[in-house]
């Protein structure tokens, strides 16, 4: 008997039910008070001008495990046409895609000149391995990133995916062997377009490849710098499985991957009811073995993040007392909800620096007016203490800096306050 799909299509504002399996039995994970967009930065002008914030409460779903946030904004908000994120300027992130693209080919076992459409494609990094593995590419973004894509030849879509991208496409260029979503699956308030969309622009012999930010690495971590309002959803696998139970599709596949702070990989193919890998059944023992399904699992989450709370006010204020320079680097949508929620503002942290290829810099974090800066001011200020904001790419980020001369103490703010005097 086919299953009863609950609606998947979210409009903006207050959302009581789950978005996967539509019960209204959600236990709040922690509220992290009103909050602006993470990546709509603010003009000089704009300081000056009313700031619009929106609720961002954690909850789950205690019939399926979903993790979500209980709060749309409308994709047109979020997703505006000057939104400041590329993939391509972060050179773990090209790397990984470059592995992402060779290791999905290989596992498919993808004919030379099979089409590979990616969902949220970026600047293109993703499908740029693809090409370079003699596959024909097509990005769909709706961001004004597009162009940076089609400039380095990747031919690109700008619009939201939905059921009449994928007629035309299925038209122009026929059906995908291979459709990615990365980073984008959690984000979609259009779940349901989204799925039926892939349905129909997904060869029978196909295979749909998504990577996301996941829920057991987000609680073992205290990673709750992850809500953010483009976060709708934190996936479980169990609740994945559950999701595509809703349309002729299965999960057939899933593994752990370090991009992002920890996410999950997951492959999914056309037909219901398929036969599951070793690896997914591991997996989802392994999330039972872990508590993500038991209340006590969330006390214990929000105890950690009050006491992270805590600790990293308590550093930002010890410094100011003492009359220390303490400063930020890196600007990731993260660092927005953790310097919100944390309350640190520019009295407590004067600026945030990054690196010269950003769009973010000229513009002020918004809620908190931190201005960010080109990161060369480090090397010439020398602050006492710079907070490591981009904390899940610590190592290299720390690295580069002491290879340009940069001697502060480095503090890493996750999964614990700490300290690195060298
Ligand atoms: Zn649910």
């Amino acid at each position: 008997m086919a299953l009863i799909r609950p609606q998947h299509d979210f409009e903006p504002g207050p959302l009581n039910r789950c978005q996967v399996c539509g019960s209204s039995d959600l236990d709040l994970v922690i509220d992290l008070g009103h909050q602006p967009l993470c990546d709509s930065l603010l003009s000089r002008d704009q300081l000056v001008q009313p700031e619009t914030t929106y609720p961002l409460r954690l909850m789950r779903c205690t019939d399926c495990g979903l993790v979500q946030i209980d709060y749309v904004v409308a994709g047109q908000v979020v997703y505006h046409r000057s939104y400041p994120y590329r993939t391509g300027i972060t050179k773990e992130l090209s790397d990984h895609h470059h592995r992402l693209s060779v290791d999905v080919v290989r596992r498919h076992n993808t004919p030379v000149d099979s089409l590979v459409v990616d969902i949220g494609s970026n600047d293109g990094t993703l499908l740029k391995g693809f090409q370079r593995q003699g596959m024909r590419v097509l990005g769909i973004e709706p961001t004004d990133i597009a162009k940076f894509a089609r400039e380095a030849g990747i031919e690109t879509i700008q619009a939201f995916f939905d059921e009449e991208i994928a007629r035309q496409v299925v038209e122009s260029h026929g059906q995908a062997k291979l459709i990615t979503a990365t980073n984008v699956f959690a984000h979609m308030a259009s779940l349901g377009a989204v799925l039926r969309a892939v349905e129909k622009l997904l060869a029978p012999d196909g295979l749909f490849v998504i990577e996301n930010h996941y829920l057991g690495d987000i609680i073992s971590n205290v990673q709750y710098d992850t809500a953010y309002h483009e976060h709708l959803r934190t996936y479980s696998i169990q609740s994945l499985i559950r999701l595509f139970s809703f349309y002729d599709m299965s999960v057939v596949d899933a593994q752990r991957v370090a991009s992002y702070g920890g996410s999950i990989r997951i492959f999914v193919a056309r037909g219901g009811n398929l036969p599951m890998s070793r690896g997914l059944t591991d997996l989802l023992a392994e999330e039972i073995g872990a508590g993500l399904y038991k209340s006590e699992t969330y006390v214990a989450f929000r105890k950690n993040v009050s006491k992270h709370k805590a600790d990293l006010l308590k550093l930002a204020i010890t410094a100011a007392e003492q009359g220390k320079r303490f400063v930020g680097n890196s600007c990731p949508g993260r660092c927005s909800t953790l310097l919100n929620y944390v309350g640190i503002d520019r009295e407590l942290m004067p600026y945030i620096a990054e690196q010269p290829t950003s769009l973010k810099l000229g513009l002020y974090l918004p809620g908190k007016h931190i201005p960010v800066v080109e990161n060369s001011v480090l090397v010439e200020e020398q602050p006492d203490y710079v907070v490591l904001l981009a904390w899940h790419y610590w190592q290299t980020i720390l690295a580069g800096l002491r290879a340009r001369g940069v001697r502060s103490k480095f503090i890493l703010p996750l999964p614990e306050v700490q300290v690195i005097e060298n």
